[in-house]
């Protein structure tokens, strides 16, 4: 048997740690404090399985999406779980967005994102996407969809298969050194292990404090809301359709996404939430609301971005914004083709003190406890590729 490691985090960054220490023979614990796996980030998000157009060419999220891209495509080959390449289109409206959808060009290209094509011809964009508008795209035909609730379920199977141990309900709340190793406590329970690996997204700040790690980055939570398009009506998207995203901030841009199983939605927009897990306007936590004010790098955020969160925050509140904004993309679309608000999700988005949006995914250590510090989009694509990235330079 290899050395014992707990795995703080059941969303499908820390399950694909489990299954990975687990396969190599590790005795593994994984603990979630929720009564069942990826109920946060992994449960909420766009089920996109992205090919690496955006990323600065090197980072880990440039290299870890693409490898993380092909290890998912072939986990649901292996599993029968769902999985569809049926592309993305990023489509620069106007000509002002010409410049940018270049930038992703040229990344796209050094990432080696396959296949990826240029389109100049409006003739081409309608033959890929019949109902888009726009003057120039890319396209990455093998940009796919999934279902990341049931690929972490499906790990898990593996991790128990291999004896490693998965209990829910955990919820851990403190953690101290003891010879050279790490005592986990919940309330009702702890355990001793030679490793702990934290992957507690929304809270990796704060479980990262329990054991003594820099205050820095803090997690700012960034809701993202989805619209749905009316079944009648989703006609209109055949794969994926993209904005050329503001270079200047982490997210993409809301999007038209045919998802895995064939409803569209169109997000995620990005707004401040007012709590950790604060999936509506309604859930509001005054500790975290005011914790996320006093950080240092709160203002300097604040005087960078306040017209984008004025106007994501209006597009929020005010269907006809969110609806003006998607047509852009889609002239046919009526606001009547938005039927309801679906689930959505709350980003785990890494912050400095100067105020700075960490852009990268971040892995820190505190003796031998090892800190995911910043885990957000493309991680789950990237997962089981992070997972092997942490076990070969971390552990
Ligand atoms: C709106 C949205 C859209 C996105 N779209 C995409 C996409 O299309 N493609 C893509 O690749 N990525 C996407 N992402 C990003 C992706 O979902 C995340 O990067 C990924 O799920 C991170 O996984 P995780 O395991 O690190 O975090 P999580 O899934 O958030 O899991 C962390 C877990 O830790 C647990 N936890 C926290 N504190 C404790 C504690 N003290 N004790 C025990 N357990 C604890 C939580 O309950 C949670 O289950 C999106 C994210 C959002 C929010």
């Amino acid at each position: 048997m290899g050395q014992r490691i707990g795995i703080v985090g059941g969303g499908i960054v820390g399950v694909a740690l489990a299954r990975a220490l687990a396969a190599r023979g590790d005795d593994v614990t994984l603990l979630e404090k929720e009564a069942r796996l990826a109920q946060h980030q992994t449960g909420h998000n766009s089920g996109v399985v992205h090919a690496g157009l955006y990323y600065a060419p090197d980072s880990l999220k440039a290299t870890l999406c693409a490898a993380g891209r092909v290890r998912i495509r072939e986990f649901c080959a292996e599993k029968g779980l769902p999985f569809r390449e049926v592309g993305k289109l990023v489509v620069a409206v106007d000509d002002s967005e010409i410049p940018a959808l270049n930038e992703i060009e040229r990344r796209s290209r050094i990432n080696g994102v396959p296949d990826l094509a240029r389109i100049d011809d409006p003739a081409r964009l309608h033959e890929i996407e019949p109902h888009a508008a726009g003057v120039a795209a890319v396209h990455s035909p093998h940009t796919a969809v999934t279902d990341y609730s049931t690929i972490t379920e499906a790990m898990a199977q593996d991790v128990r298969a291999a004896g490693g141990r998965i209990l829910l309900g955990h919820d851990v709340t403190g953690m101290s050194h003891e010879n050279g190793r790490v005592r986990v406590h919940t309330p009702a329970w702890d355990d001793v292990f030679d490793r702990v690996i934290v992957c507690a997204g929304l809270h990796s700040d704060v479980v990262a404090g329990l054991v003594g790690g820099e205050a820095s980055p803090r997690i700012l939570p960034f809701r993202g809301e989805y619209w749905e398009l009316a079944p009648q009506r989703t006609h209109l998207v055949r794969g994926m359709i993209y904005p050329v995203p503001d270079p200047r901030f982490p997210f993409l841009g809301v999007h038209f996404t045919r998802g895995v199983y064939d409803t569209v939605h169109v997000g995620p927009n990005a707004v401040p939430a007012l709590a950790r897990e604060g999936y509506s306007w309604r859930r509001w936590s005054a500790k975290d609301t005011w914790e996320s004010l006093r950080w240092p790098g709160a203002w300097p955020l604040a005087k960078q971005h306040w017209r984008m969160g004025v106007d994501e925050i209006s597009a929020s509140l005010i269907k006809r914004r969110w609806y003006r904004k998607a047509r852009r993309f889609i002239p046919e679309l009526r606001m009547s083709d938005l039927t309801r608000k679906t689930a959505a999700g709350v980003r785990a988005q890494a912050w400095g003190r100067d105020g700075s949006l960490l852009d990268d995914f971040a892995v820190d250590r505190v003796g031998p406890v090892i800190l995911l510090r910043n885990a957000p989009s493309p991680a789950a694509t990237s997962s089981m590729a992070i997972a092997d990235h942490v076990i070969a330079h971390h552990l």
